[in-house]
């Protein structure tokens, strides 16, 4: 594995401030709220956050009103404007996530471009929130369902997809007739600040309320403000299984609605029949991609006894050239964890996987310490497992990879299911039957699954989510718009009788 240098923070400061510069945002310095960049681990800029919880859903509560009769394809108008100035701005907001959270350049701007794909997605949305007319028992009469605007949603993200979570909230909702308070990760405040410029530019542009959307920086206590708060008719919260137990309750005890998105323990299956020149290059990507900071991150991998120890080879070989370092050069695939935090986390994993029988087959060495000793760069790490103990089980937001053997395919989907969570998985194989026996009730337990491509980079039309552990919510494309709207059932007579239903008669 090889290392590409890295930039200075005076280097990287420079460019967030010209990339902040282009998009128009005036930042106000000098706070004691921290921007930092995982490439060097140290501090860009103290930031003055706006914190105030009250006044954001006061205000936004106040935008709901007008918005919600606002016709929704005018509301679409808005996301319209939102798409065009993150085309325009692509590079500039892909630096930003670079800078903040580590990923390399072309993740960044596949980032910003699933944006772009989610504001296109709603502007067509704005004129399909469809409700149905249903067939009524009684003459006369018509029963019909109709969608309308929630109210304020609070929108509450972690640090891996900083922008993209926040716009596939914000995208649906607003065309939805709801408005957006968010408070986004405490590492990502720079590209948070640029979003939320933008939307204002828009909603100035558009003639929509300026209040449609405020941002809140600051850490959890700001985002437990929006989970407690009754005005506050919908949390999407985005994060770790840990966040979302601490906030799923508190939420449903105010009978307020959440739509959570929480970590993921993501397998593949790579049947004797695998095309393993395409498994190869998609499990390393799936595992290795985004440091294995992504909530899809192939984590565990089932692979069928014939063909394990050749894949395992390929596998090693892969690891062994992947190289690692400043996500800004080209040639660079793996860029740092966003901590020193993290490194100790999976490091901790790794300790805890081996007096457990694992055996590490590749990486796992520290690099660039000492170039940037406050930094987190680590080779991906391969561990071949006989059984899959409890931290093969939980989630290590790491890039490691857990290698399992089968026999039977009962045997993989069982072992694929036997974890708490329950986000994205998928199947190597050219065998029909078992590709269709995976994708069906009997098969894997996850709210995605895939064939012959690997667990993560998903597209946004379709919905977004996982079972288990991972929270039950749906985001992004198909009719996850749902959870942003209330339904209504109306039942309209234009006879000139009253009939009740069920054949009730009353005097
Ligand atoms: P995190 O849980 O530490 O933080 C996420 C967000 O929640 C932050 O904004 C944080 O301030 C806030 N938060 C934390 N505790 C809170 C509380 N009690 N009340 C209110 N807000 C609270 O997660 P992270 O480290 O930023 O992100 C990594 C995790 O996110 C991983 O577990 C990953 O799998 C998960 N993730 C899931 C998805 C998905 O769609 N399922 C997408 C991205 C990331």
């Amino acid at each position: 594995m090889t290392s590409t240098a890295l930039p200075t923070t005076d280097d990287l400061r420079a460019r967030a401030r010209t990339a902040l510069d282009t998009i128009g945002v005036e930042v106000a310095e000098g706070g004691d709220f921290s921007a930092r960049t995982p490439l060097t681990g140290e501090n860009l800029f103290g930031l003055t956050a706006a914190t105030d919880a009250e006044d954001a859903i006061a205000a936004s509560r106040t935008a709901f009103l007008t918005w919600r009769t606002t016709p929704a394809p005018r509301r679409g108008e808005l996301v319209r404007r939102l798409g065009e100035l993150l085309r325009e701005h692509k590079s500039d907001l892909a630096d930003l996530v670079t800078i903040e959270a580590g990923k390399i350049r072309s993740e960044a701007l596949g980032e910003i471009q699933e944006m772009i794909d989610i504001c296109d997605f709603a502007v067509g949305l704005s004129r399909q929130l469809y409700g149905r007319t249903i067939a009524s028992e009684r003459p006369g009469h018509r029963l019909a369902e109709t969608w309308h605007p929630l109210g304020v949603v609070g929108v509450i993200s972690a640090f891996n997809f900083p922008a993209a979570v926040w716009s596939w909230n914000t995208a649906v909702a607003l065309v939805c007739g709801d408005t957006v308070i968010w408070k986004p990760s405490e590492f990502t405040p720079l590209i948070s600040l640029a979003c939320d410029h933008l939307l204002a530019r828009a909603a100035d542009e558009v003639g929509a309320p300026r209040d449609v959307h405020r941002l809140l920086l600051g850490d959890r206590a700001v985002g437990e403000k929006l989970v407690d708060d009754p005005r506050v008719a919908l949390v999407s919260a985005t994060g770790s299984t840990r966040m979302g137990r601490e906030l799923g309750p508190r939420v449903a005890a105010r009978f307020g609605r959440s739509l959570l998105e929480l970590g993921g323990n993501n397998a593949a299956i790579v049947a004797p029949s695998a095309d393993l020149d395409l498994a190869v290059q998609g499990i390393v990507f799936a595992a290795a991609g985004t440091a294995g900071q992504r909530c899809t991150t192939l984590r565990r991998l089932i692979v069928h006894r014939d063909i394990a120890d050749t894949l395992v080879e390929r596998l090693t070989a892969a690891y062994g050239r992947l190289p690692i370092g400043s996500p800004f050069e080209d040639t660079t695939l793996v860029g740092p964890l966003i901590s020193p935090a993290a490194l100790d986390t999976m490091n901790g994993a790794l300790t805890r996987v081996q007096a457990q029988g694992g055996k590490i087959l590749a990486g796992g060495n520290r690099r660039l310490a000492e170039a940037a000793p406050a930094a987190a760069y680590v080779e991906p790490v391969l561990v071949r497992v006989d059984a899959q103990t409890d931290v093969v089980r939980e989630e290590t937001f790491a890039p490691i990879l857990y290698v399992l053997t089968y026999d039977t395919l009962e045997e993989a989907i069982a072992l694929h299911n036997d974890v708490p969570q329950g986000l994205s998985s998928s199947i190597f194989t050219r065998d029909q039957r078992e590709a269709e026996i995976f994708l069906s009730a009997a098969g894997s337990d996850c709210g995605i699954a895939n064939v012959n491509i690997g667990t993560s980079g998903a597209e946004i039309g379709g919905a977004f989510g996982g079972e288990k552990d991972t929270g039950g919510g749906r985001e992004s494309g198909s009719d996850a718009w749902k959870a942003y709207m209330r339904s209504a059932t109306n039942t309209i007579n234009y006879s000139s009788g009253l009939s009740l239903a069920q054949g009730v008669s009353f005097l």
